[in-house]
């Protein structure tokens, strides 16, 4: 099954899948992302307002998942690809996530590349396209 998230699952996290909807934390100041009941940072605060990240980024760290390496979901992917690379960008608000990396530069992926969030489809599954954000280099 691998990482199955179900219709429910998924139309729930479509604010922060779509909108890059992000949540600051009303104790330290510091934004959550993926929203969380209590804050990661300080482990009190419990109340937020939500804020729209703007998508830009540095790549802080990758990776690149070949050889059968790829979840199930991705298992097409990576059949027609071969590899494709997955970057872990350091949002500039702060929060780090992990997404796949769109049209890589040809001399390769570097460490505190810039790059800019966009809105692309994941996967498919159970017949529901799911679409979330990638990353590609700027
Ligand atoms: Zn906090």
């Amino acid at each position: 099954m691998g990482a199955h998230i179900s219709i429910p699952m998924y139309q729930r996290a479509v604010p922060q899948r779509y909108r890059l909807a992000g949540q600051r934390c009303l104790n330290c100041g510091r934004v959550n992302f993926p929203p969380k009941a209590t804050c990661k940072y300080c482990f009190t605060g419990s109340e937020f307002e939500e804020v729209t990240l703007s998508g830009r980024g540095i790549v802080y760290s990758y990776t690149i998942i070949a050889g059968g390496g790829a979840p199930p979901e991705f298992s097409d992917q990576a059949h027609c690809q071969g590899s494709y690379p997955v970057v872990l960008v350091e949002l500039e608000e702060g929060p780090r996530v992990i997404a796949q990396l769109v049209d890589p530069p040809a001399e390769g992926i570097s460490i505190g590349m810039p790059v800019q969030a966009v809105f692309r489809k994941i996967y498919e599954e159970e017949g529901v396209i799911r679409y979330g954000f990638k990353f590609r280099p700027v």
